[in-house]
């Protein structure tokens, strides 16, 4: 048996240090606001390279908090557009919505999978506010266009790296001659737009053992705020200045998290391993690889493959008989949820097509190269 993902090995891969971190916890008798949550958005600002880190209680309400800070803060408000991928997992869109903004779909590109940043500018209004990149699948989604827009039109940037911890993107103009290639620079995705949220279910690249999340930004105004919404709304014991909810990371998370985060770059380097292996050798005809980015550009949270002539489900069941696990990143499309039965009729058709045909191979910390051998094995043979 090869599974999708086991979280079980995947713990055990820092079993020992996990344990102990854990054990520290219970026994100290604090397990909120506390000192392991200091440390660890200490540690993670101080990787993904922003000046503040706000643990939050999961990688959706990092997001959502985002969002309001800015309402509150008086940047947006209700009715406003932001910029979003089709292809996305819901609850990015979800966040914008929450937060009676109003998202704006725009298809990805079928060679990276991500947003197209050809089609952003037309879908621009007066009422944009902000672009929300997803760095889907571990893949870097920022590219410079992307940034240039956000520069001319004064749009926010936000990200959505739920699925990136560790990938880096280009990123131009750090200095005066923006057309120079020697003023790109490698940035942590989470560290190049104006704020980010991050995830750390547990089976995202950075995961606890339970939910977890997080916002970065270099925005003082606007960590404060995250920080005071995920608090009740507030920041002075008694004293509300918003009304905000109870979405904070617990001291045992912290802990978990602060111990993997250790290991993050050695993970994602085997991810990597894996990555390169079902790139160098899948060679069926039936299947398309998304467009082979540098290493560094991606975080390998998952491994899509599209598989062609209508046979997606045929493989995921004949891998299934044959013992491996993969999964669908994702069946439905968010504009084809009930949930957001106003959009149903809209058509998106790289986005449907990414839907009807997209499968994930497994890829992980805990997956051997000899189990990855074996998995392009069944799949070359597939007809
Ligand atoms: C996982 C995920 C989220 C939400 O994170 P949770 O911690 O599960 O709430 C948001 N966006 C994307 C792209 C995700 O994959």
């Amino acid at each position: 048996m090869i599974p999708f993902l086991s979280l079980k090995d995947v713990t055990a891969l820092h079993g020992d240090e996990i344990n102990a971190a854990v054990t520290r916890v219970v026994s100290s008798g604090w397990y909120l606001q506390g000192e392991e949550n200091k440390r660890f958005e200490e540690n993670y600002a101080n990787f993904i390279g922003t000046k503040h880190c706000i643990g939050c209680a999961n990688g959706l309400d990092a997001l959502i908090w985002i969002f309001r800070a800015y309402i509150e803060l008086g940047v947006m408000q209700p009715g406003d557009e932001v910029v979003v991928p089709a292809n996305t997992y819901i609850a990015t869109i979800l966040t914008i919505t929450e937060n009676g903004l109003k998202p704006v779909l725009v298809e990805p590109k079928l060679n990276t999978l991500e947003i197209d940043d050809d089609l952003i500018e037309a879908a621009i209004t007066p009422r944009t506010k902000a672009i929300c990149i997803v760095h889907l699948y571990g893949r870097n989604a920022y590219t410079t266009r992307i940034g240039d827009l956000c520069k001319k039109y004064n749009l926010k940037l936000i990200e959505d790296n739920a699925q990136a911890h560790g990938c880096y993107a280009p990123v131009k103009g750090h200095t005066e001659n923006t057309e120079s290639t020697e003023n790109v620079r490698l940035m942590l995705t989470g560290s190049i737009g104006d704020a980010a949220g991050h995830s750390f279910y547990p089976g995202k690249n950075l995961g606890a053992l339970g939910d977890g999340g997080a916002v970065t930004t270099n925005d003082d105004a606007l960590a404060e705020a995250v920080r005071t919404l995920a608090n009740y709304g507030s920041s002075k014991k008694y004293v509300f200045k918003y009304t905000g909810r109870n979405s904070r990371l617990d001291e045992i998370q912290a802990a978990v998290l602060d111990v993997k985060l250790k290991y993050l770059v050695e993970d994602n380097a085997h991810r990597k391993q894996v990555a390169n292996f079902y790139y160098d050798y899948i060679s069926n005809p039936l299947i398309t690889l998304p467009d082979r980015l540098p290493d560094e550009q991606n975080a390998y949270h998952l491994f899509p493959i599209l598989v062609g002539k209508g046979k997606r489900d045929a493989m995921h069941d004949y891998l299934e008989k044959n013992g491996v696990g993969t999964v669908i990143h994702y069946p439905i499309a968010p504009h084809k949820q009930e949930c957001y039965k106003e959009w149903n009729g809209m058509s998106l058709p790289i986005t449907e097509y990414i839907a009807n045909h997209e499968l994930s191979l497994p890829i992980g910390p805990s997956v051997s190269l000899d189990e990855v051998a074996q998995v392009v094995e069944l799949i070359n043979r597939f007809k």
